[in-house]
């Protein structure tokens, strides 16, 4: 579905007026920057970049920047948009934004990384601004891609506004709670999910086990439910007694993947998703549960912590099944939530990681109630209910503002 057609809907369901849903349809703001950068054998390489301002009516934009050799400006504006509704989802006061650098960072050097780092935010300078416009890392980029750019930044500006891009290493203005933010935050939801709907979760699966699948795994593990499989891309293993999570990040560290975990079943990654387990986790990429796959889907409830993991048309068959789909723009948003903590202490607020986590569990927890509470209200599906939470409070914003 159109994002314009998909708007309207949640428009009419949640009584919300159709001029949002035209404020909303396209960005306000396209950068596309193109420059070029030495490579370590002499050779120049042409480099083309976008960074998307969607909407600014809740606040500047913020969204990350990633680097992938297939980034286009289409898929730039659709996540930059998707950031919209995050941001508002768990009230941050922030609009939507994003950026991406068509490259293949598996092919460059550090060196040459740094670069199109520091390239790339000369190019936007102007765009952006710890009250403009904030970014902040995505796929392919990192602590140290971030410093990079925050350092760049400063020379230029020549003034310390560190709160213009969040992600930043801990010892350079960032949040050791950074690190385990996304899956912290997912977890927290999960916590009020079940209190909410007074479910019960006894086995977790687990697809990916990057920075947010390891996380969360350890932080479900270490709270005492049953991980009964985890995968990443060269496959997965499965123990219906459950795996020894510290175990399997050992072996993960040591040879690079989760399948030379002892002791349990392999398994393939199709085969996770279809497991007997009551809550399934993608944590790795988009459109894995699909039409092909959603009849042999056994879980009960699904935390969507990567972004897109389900399409829409497997998500019809789920629901009508009665399977909770708790979505990402709520699921995921730990790890915006606490690049917005990070912002404030680089503003001067007094911002310890205890007070980060305390405030981490308070806003999740909050954001998470009133999503379940509106799709009681409206008998939705939480997708449904986080979109509307969203576009309820765009469309405050937008009228107080006039921003027609
Ligand atoms: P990552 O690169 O650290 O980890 C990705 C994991 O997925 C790896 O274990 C990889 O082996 C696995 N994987 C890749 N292809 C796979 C496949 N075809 N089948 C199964 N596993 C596969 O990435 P991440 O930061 O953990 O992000 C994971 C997802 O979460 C992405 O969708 C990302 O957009 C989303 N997300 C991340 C954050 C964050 O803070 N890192 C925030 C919001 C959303």
């Amino acid at each position: 579905m159109q994002r314009k057609e998909f708007l309207k809907k949640i428009a009419s369901r949640f009584d919300i007026d159709e001029e949002v849903v035209i404020g909303l349809s396209r960005p306000k703001r396209v950068v596309e920057v193109n420059f070029t950068i030495r490579r370590d054998n002499g050779e120049l390489m042409e480099v083309t970049g976008w960074r998307v301002l969607y909407n600014d009516a809740r606040g500047p934009g913020k969204g990350g920047i990633r680097y992938a050799p297939y980034v286009t400006r289409e898929e730039v504006e659709n996540l930059a948009f998707w950031m919209t509704i995050k941001n508002a989802v768990v009230d941050l006061p922030y609009g939507g934004a994003k950026g991406g650098v068509r490259i293949n960072p598996k092919e460059l050097s550090g060196r040459e990384l740094e670069e199109v780092s520091r390239k790339f935010i000369d190019a936007i300078y102007d765009v952006i601004g710890v009250d403009k416009d904030i970014p902040a890392p995505d796929v392919n980029t990192n602590p140290k891609v971030m410093s990079w750019m925050i350092d760049e930044y400063v020379k230029i500006s020549r003034k310390y506004d560190v709160g213009v891009i969040t992600g930043k290493p801990v010892n350079l203005w960032g949040l050791k709670l950074r690190e385990i933010s996304t899956s912290l935050g997912g977890y927290y939801v999960l916590k009020t999910f079940l209190e909410h709907y007074n479910k019960d979760v006894k086995t977790i699966a687990v697809q990916g086990f990057g920075n947010v699948g390891m996380n969360f795994a350890k932080i479900a593990y270490d709270n005492g439910y049953k991980v009964v499989a985890v995968s990443d891309s060269k496959g997965g293993v499965y123990d219906p007694n459950g795996l020894d999570i510290n175990r399997v990040i050992e072996v993960k560290r040591k040879t690079g993947s989760v399948v030379n975990y002892e002791g349990a079943k392999k398994i393939s990654n199709e085969e996770l998703l279809e497991l007997e387990a009551d809550l399934l986790v993608p944590a790795a990429i988009e459109n894995v549960i699909n039409e092909k796959n959603v009849d042999n889907i056994k879980a009960k409830y699904i935390l969507e912590l990567a972004n897109g993991p389900v399409t829409p048309e497997a998500e019809r068959k789920l629901v009508d099944r009665g399977v909770y789909i708790i979505p990402d723009v709520l699921a995921n948003a730990g790890g915006v939530y606490v690049s917005y903590l990070e912002w404030l202490k680089n503003k001067g607020a007094f911002m310890t990681e205890e007070k980060a986590r305390e405030a981490l569990e308070h806003g999740m927890t909050s954001a998470a109630k009133s999503v379940f509470e509106l799709a009681d209200e409206y008998n939705s599906t939480l997708r449904e209910a986080a979109y509307g939470i969203a576009l309820k409070r765009i469309e405050s914003a937008m009228k107080y503002r006039n921003y027609f």
